[in-house]
């Protein structure tokens, strides 16, 4: 079994290929943030390197053992260190140099390379000629969710297998298991394209210290005692507008289910969806009004459509919020 099950059609169709004409040398995974690239990626190169050469890992042999234990020395991951966001050229260096090397216990070796899009020219020079002339037997298994970016030099030299989302009756079921109804997991894959692993951290995110900050600050604005420029400000500057938009949008959903009278425990902020709202219960028409307006920004912010002024937004939002709990 594959690391999730939507993905076990792609793998069993690489199994298949690599008995009849054989894998080609890189292949390029593609699709959504969240659909489980990496995963797939990573069970792949297990059973290349695998002794037993069976359909799937065997997790018994030497490599299998040692790729538990995270010290395969014929598998090397090629990914952004210390926070840079970029590829650098010393690092597709120790690319080549690992495949010039021989394997020193599977069959072939293996390199896991994510996301390619970030290799700046320099770097995708240097993997060309390892993409185009492979040394030995050996497998770059490329990760990329923005196919568009990735140079055509790098695409071409690649095989493409394209990810999609599974079907969302799929999707609800493994979130099923992971725990969350699908009153839950439903507008969390809307909100994530999608994406069944998104969709589980937005879910797990709820519970997160930071959004627990963000509701007390929406408390203390609500109370009056922080200043709007302050919260505004800090709220910002996050680097995903969507993530506060997210929170925001979950936690009116929240507001919404309070005011037709359900109990605090069906709520996913619990006892503090009232306790914020404060004694009266608004209006749900500016509920809705509201609800609707965070759900439109985040469904452009999700489709890359939109530039805001994140402060703006925000403080128009919250003198929203505002004027929903506290009118004048
Ligand atoms: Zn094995």
């Amino acid at each position: 079994m594959t690391a999730f099950p939507w993905q076990q059609p792609v793998y069993n169709d690489l199994v298949r290929r690599r008995r009849s004409t054989g894998l080609p040398h890189a292949l390029l995974l593609t699709g959504l943030a969240g659909i489980g690239k990496h995963e797939l990626a990573l069970y792949t190169a297990k059973w290349l390197l695998c002794l037993q050469d069976g359909d799937e890992p065997c997790g018994q042999c030497h490599s299998c053992q040692l790729w538990n234990a995270g010290t395969h020395p014929d598998f090397l991951l090629c990914q952004p260190e210390d926070g840079s966001r970029q590829i650098r050229i010393e690092a597709i260096r120790r690319v080549n140099d690992f495949l010039a090397q021989t394997p020193q216990i599977s069959r072939c070796q293996v390199v896991n390379l994510r996301p390619v899009e970030v290799m700046n020219t320099n770097s995708a020079n240097a993997l060309l000629k390892t993409l185009e002339e492979p040394a030995g037997e050996s497998y770059l298994l490329l990760e990329t969710e923005r196919f568009g970016s990735v140079l055509p030099t790098i695409r071409s030299r690649c095989q493409r297998i394209a990810l999609n989302p599974p079907a969302a009756d799929e999707s609800l079921q493994w979130l099923a298991a992971q725990g969350y109804a699908a009153e839950q997991a439903e507008p969390a894959l809307r909100l994530n394209h999608g994406a069944p692993l998104k969709a589980l951290s937005w879910l797990q995110g709820e519970q997160s210290d930071q959004q627990q900050r963000w509701l007390e600050q929406l408390q203390q604005w609500t109370q009056g005692t922080a200043p709007l420029q302050l919260i505004a400000e800090q709220w910002s500057k996050q680097l995903d507008l969507q993530d506060v938009m997210g929170w925001l949008y979950s936690f009116l959903s929240d507001c919404l289910k309070a005011n037709m009278g359900i109990a605090d425990d069906q709520l996913i902020y619990g006892p503090q969806v009232r306790a914020t709202l404060g004694g009266a219960m608004p209006p749900a028409a500016k509920l809705i009004t509201l609800h609707d307006r965070v759900k439109e920004i985040l469904a452009a912010l999700l489709s890359g459509a939109a530039s805001y002024n994140k402060q703006l937004v925000i403080e128009s939002l919250l003198l929203e919020w505002r004027d929903l709990v506290n009118p004048q």
